[in-house]
């Protein structure tokens, strides 16, 4: 602060969440947050119950700097978490529900967890766990408001336990660089590194990804004229940040409880769906229920992220009329970093032509340095085809896992926080993965990219799903091994594809040591607690190949 021109009384605005809370740009006391279809709350009773919640906590005795676990699908009570929980000074940590019972353990002692709630679906898992958790209260989440009957101590039932309490409170000023929230990657490698968020950058996020996604004039553009559906789990990432945006634009807000293709559908549908986000194993399945077949698409505007958006989905996305666009980012980065949102011109080119951008990684959002360097640190050319690794800055970056200076030093060598993937950016600036470090393939010393092979492999009509990694060759190091899920209706065979692949090979667009690709048909491929494809996992299950 500058002296001598300070004023005494003048209001030291921090960078609190209360602030997107209590100052949504459309003031819309009536507008709804649904659940499943089946519960609705206006934007009033939603403020109620958080301030409720905030004295159910309090009364509990947690205290500012205390840790509060979350376990539950995507819900209104998760939304309500998402504010209270930090609002009180706390810090909110979202369980990855999807992860087995001795990691979650991991996860709720080296978060130092003072409070779990639970949905009851989830009680198994603490019951499992139950001699070795050092903590004293539970509350539990369940959807008939009735008292599940279980081996945890419980506090109470929510819904019980919210309508006793106060529906006032007076949410505290504090510094903006309060830790918020927290939660763990599963990574690829060791146990699982926490991350965290101040209420800064979550503040910084939410105005970040807002101006960038509200101020593109026609696509990709999320204003308060839509209806916010989250189809990527609350518990990763804030579900991408976008549930404090989408409340902080006014909108309505629909919760799908736990993934279900049809219902997700039918929500689309009955309430009017017009902006979500999701990974593309979930626009897979999507596509692949018959029902999808009598829903208008047509206003349905999609970012995915958290893997590459196949060419092949994203021109079934057009032809079916949905706005399917590429978002970009990573645990440790809040998540957003990049969109792939079309210029003007581009959106009067032809859905092919329009898709070859919208599969890009995008041009980073305001206030994102993204920087694409050699292993020096120099920066690679901009020319569309020289590869190196992102290094990022910007406001909402971890400044490094929890109580893991090592790996925190790592990820930040250098003054930039380093992604793992490898990228080029073209002339306009948008930048594409070519794959994440550890995934690409070094056939005969030519690298390749496990993502474009997958690209390519996905173009043929036969392939449901295709998951492209390395094995090692006594001749050429390593060679690329394709696991192809077929379409049952359309089947193929390994020298078809191969012949497919060809094709790109002339064109110029994959290198010659592609073709030493081994073909194999499976029924399934393993994906990570987020739906990605463990690429980990495969490699060791097929090294032996
Ligand atoms: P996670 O921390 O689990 O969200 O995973 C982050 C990683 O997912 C990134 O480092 C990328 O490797 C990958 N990823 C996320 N978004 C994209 C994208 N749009 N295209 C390709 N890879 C992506």
């Amino acid at each position: 602060m500058l002296s001598g021109i300070s004023t005494n009384n003048a209001y030291d605005y921090q960078l609190l969440i209360k602030h997107i809370f209590n100052t949504p740009i459309v003031y819309n006391p009536d507008q709804e947050i649904v659940y499943r279809g089946e519960k609705r709350f206006s934007y009033a009773e939603f403020k109620k119950r958080v301030q409720r919640l905030a004295n159910l906590l309090t009364d509990l005795g947690v205290k500012a700097g205390d840790t509060v676990a979350v376990m539950d699908y995507d819900s209104h009570r998760y939304l309500e978490c998402y504010f209270a929980i930090p609002m009180i000074g706390a810090i909110l940590h979202t369980i990855n529900i999807r992860l087995s019972p001795e990691q979650i353990l991991f996860t709720i002692e080296h978060a130092e967890d003072d409070v779990i709630l639970v949905h009851h679906d989830f009680l198994p898992i603490l019951e499992q766990i139950k001699g070795r958790l050092d903590i004293e209260t539970f509350i539990a989440f369940s959807e008939d408001g009735v008292l599940p009957h279980t081996t945890i101590p419980l506090q109470g039932e929510y819904e019980a336990l919210l309508a006793k309490s106060h529906d006032v409170f007076n949410f505290p000023d504090f510094n903006e660089n309060t830790r918020a929230t927290t939660f763990y990657t599963t990574g690829t490698t060791g146990l699982p590194k926490g991350v965290y968020f101040s209420h800064r950058q979550l503040v910084l996020h939410t105005l970040g990804s807002l101006s960038t996604l509200a101020s593109a004039p026609k696509q990709g553009n999320f204003n308060q004229g839509d209806v916010y559906m989250p189809i990527t789990p609350m518990f990763h990432v804030h579900a991408w940040g976008l549930p404090y945006v989408a409340t902080f634009l006014g909108v309505k807000q629909v919760y799908p409880g736990k993934y279900v293709p049809d219902l997700l559908l039918e929500l689309i549908d009955t309430e009017k769906v017009t902006f979500s986000h999701c990974v593309p194993t979930i626009m897979h399945m999507l596509f692949n229920s018959p029902k999808i077949n009598s829903i208008d698409l047509s206003h349905w505007k999609v970012i995915i992220g958290g893997a590459a958006l196949p060419k092949a989905m994203c021109e079934e996305g057009l032809r079916r009329g949905i706005d399917l666009f590429t978002g970009y980012g990573m645990s440790e980065t809040c998540p957003i970093l990049s969109l792939a949102q079309l210029t003007p011109e581009m959106l009067a080119c032809n859905p092919k032509e329009q898709s070859e951008v919208r599969v890009k990684t995008g041009r980073p959002m305001g206030l994102v340095e993204m920087q694409i360097v050699d292993e020096t640190m120099q920066l690679v050319a901009n020319d569309g085809e020289s590869t190196g690794e992102i290094v990022v800055r910007s406001p909402w970056l971890t400044e490094g896992y929890f109580k893991d200076t090592k790996n925190s030093e790592h990820l930040w060598h250098g003054g930039y926080l380093h992604t793992g993937d490898m990228a080029y950016r073209d002339a306009k600036g948008y930048l594409k993965i070519t794959d994440r470090c550890n995934d690409m393939i070094k056939v005969g010393g030519e690298w390749i990219s496990s993502l474009e092979l997958e690209d390519i492999l996905n173009q043929h009509a036969s392939v449901k799903e295709v998951a492209v990694i390395g094995i090692s060759d006594e001749k050429w190091g390593e060679r690329p091994l394709a696991l192809v899920i077929v379409d049952s209706l359309k089947p193929t065979t390994e020298k078809e594809l191969l012949l497919h692949a060809k094709e790109f090979i002339k064109k110029g667009i994959m290198a010659r040591e592609s073709m030493l690709m081994k073909i194999l048909f499976v029924e399934n491929i393993t994906k990570t607690s987020v739906g990605k494809i463990n690429k980990k996992e495969l490699r060791n299950h097929y090294k032996t190949l």
